[in-house]
């Protein structure tokens, strides 16, 4: 204790949680802790739904610091990063600051200014690991490049090994005793453009913090024997539900992966369930691999040739589809689904970026605003990632030819139809309360009907897209 500074600096981003966080544990050994969160304008530009979100994970994170220190909870301060925590270095006399890494552009840009205000105080900032499974220079091509396709990149990820989730946080933590004073949490608006949308949630979305992330992985362990055969069917509840919590760093990886490897080696009837879902964990690690590598993976296609394709920019469909009015009752359940709880199944998003980037030849980048605006497990890797996939575009795409049928993918994997009656106020039979929160979440402006309506026009929609495919194909340059 005696050989301890004056203050252990943690600067929290994508990791609100006290397991397994290498960052907290430095801060730490440091002297007693200042963990602080910043709202900077990357955050206050962060769509409105993950803001919500982020608000929740930061009250439980605070809950549980107050818990473990008796009483000093997280320090949230608004300013820009490069400002904020000079000052809290000048006040508390630390040499460093920790954080974990969370290699978003817009938070590399930060750490670099960070980095730059600390030097003349003679601190540094010191950046920890946590948010992925290993550090991306591990996982790389013979030639020493990022991998682009998926399937070699899980084997070579699966060949180095993932890094082992650090020891978990003391019970009791010292912390600092004269912190300045922040915002209070409890008051905090951090998405007052939420309107009615915020209540909704409130009602239906997934419980945050850390003991809840916990919870929601051993539940899921329990019956992960028929995630691989149900994982795709979007009327059962056959997936984790951890994506918002992976997010937000309210579990790391590493622990998902170590936890679901030891359950998998203990009973094998859930080898292939459990097997299937570590290799979705691989897919987020890719995600982040790959923006890593191109960092204007949410800005342009992967694929160059891609930036001559004729997208539709602002259009009325875009607006249906927005508004859950496209007529297609497996696109709208979904987008009314993203609205109530703020997230919507993998196979559902599928299917609405597809018809939008293929049907409605709109821009993926349209799509991909409109899920960072309204998602709360909001990741820019992952859903820059899909939105690429979907479109075509992407690193490893799934073809711009291969135009999913949002009728057949109904029957297929809505077979009784229970995921879009839930879902959707007026198709077949009474609606159900989520269905009927969805208007509560409207903002006033948008004038949804009550009174659901089919709109057919998949087929000509189709031939459309392909005859659009085709003439690009003629004018893009051979590769
Ligand atoms: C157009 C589109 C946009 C998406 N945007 C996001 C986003 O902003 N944030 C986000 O977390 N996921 C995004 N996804 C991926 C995926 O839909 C969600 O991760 C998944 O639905 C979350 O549910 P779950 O946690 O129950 O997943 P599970 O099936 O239980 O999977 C376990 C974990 O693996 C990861 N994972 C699963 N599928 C994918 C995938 N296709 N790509 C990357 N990681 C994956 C997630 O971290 C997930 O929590 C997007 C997918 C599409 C098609």
């Amino acid at each position: 204790m005696t050989s301890k500074g004056k203050a252990g600096i943690l600067w929290l981003a994508r990791d609100l949680r006290l397991s397994d966080n290498p960052a907290l544990r430095a801060a730490i050994d440091d002297g007693p802790l200042l963990a602080v969160f910043v709202i900077d304008g990357q955050v206050e530009r962060q769509g409105a739904a993950s803001r919500w979100r982020l608000q929740r994970g930061l009250c439980s994170l605070d809950a549980e610091l107050r818990r473990r220190t008796r009483g000093s909870g997280l320090l949230v301060l608004r300013g820009e990063a490069e400002q904020v925590l000079p000052d809290l270095v000048r006040l508390t006399g630390a040499k460093s600051v920790h954080q974990s890494d969370w290699p978003a552009p817009g938070m590399r840009d930060a750490q670099d200014r960070v980095r730059n205000a600390l030097t003349p105080l003679g601190a540094r900032l010191i950046l920890h690991p946590g948010f992925l499974l290993t550090h991306p220079g591990n996982v790389r091509t013979a030639q020493g490049g990022v991998y682009r396709v998926y399937t070699p990149f899980a084997r070579a990820l699966r060949a180095v090994g993932v890094d082992r989730p650090a020891a978990a946080a003391p019970e009791a933590i010292v912390a600092f005793s004269k912190p300045p004073s922040g915002l209070a949490l409890a008051e905090l608006q951090l998405a007052p453009d939420m309107h009615g949308g915020a209540e909704v949630l409130e009602r239906f979305a997934l419980p945050a913090g850390e003991a809840a992330a916990f919870a929601r992985l051993d539940e899921f362990l329990d019956h992960a024997t028929s995630y691989d055969a149900d994982r795709d069917r979007p009327d059962l509840d056959a997936t984790s539900g951890l994506s918002e919590h992976l997010a937000l760093g309210e579990i790391s990886p590493r622990t998902v992966w170590a936890m679901a490897r030891d359950r998998m080696e203990r009973e094998a009837s859930k080898a292939d369930g459990i097997g299937k879902f570590l290799s979705e964990l691989i897919w987020r690690e890719f995600a982040w691999h790959l923006f890593i590598d191109f960092p204007q993976m949410d800005r342009s296609p992967w694929r160059s040739e891609w930036s001559a394709f004729p997208w539709r920019r602002s259009n009325t469909s875009l607006e249906r589809w927005t508004r859950a009015e496209t007529g297609i009752a497996l696109v709208d359940a979904g987008m009314r689904e993203m609205r109530v709880t703020g997230r919507m199944h993998n196979r559902v998003r599928m299917v609405v970026a597809s018809y939008l980037t293929k049907h409605l030849l709109t821009d993926w980048r349209l799509g991909m605003s409109h899920f960072a605006e309204s998602l709360t497990d909001w990741d820019p890797a992952s859903n820059a990632m899909n939105w690429q996939w979907v479109a075509g575009c992407g690193p490893d795409a799934s073809p711009f030819f291969r135009i999913f049928n949002p009728e057949k993918q109904a029957t297929q994997y809505d077979p009784q139809g229970s995921y879009r009656r839930r879902w959707l106020a007026g198709w077949m039979g009474k609606p159900t309360d989520e269905a009927m929160a969805y208007f509560d979440s409207l903002p006033s402006s948008w004038q949804v009907s009550r009174d659901w309506r089919e709109r057919g026009g998949l087929d000509e929609a189709r031939k459309q897209a392909l005859a659009a495919f085709e003439e690009f194909k003629e004018g893009a340059p051979r590769r």
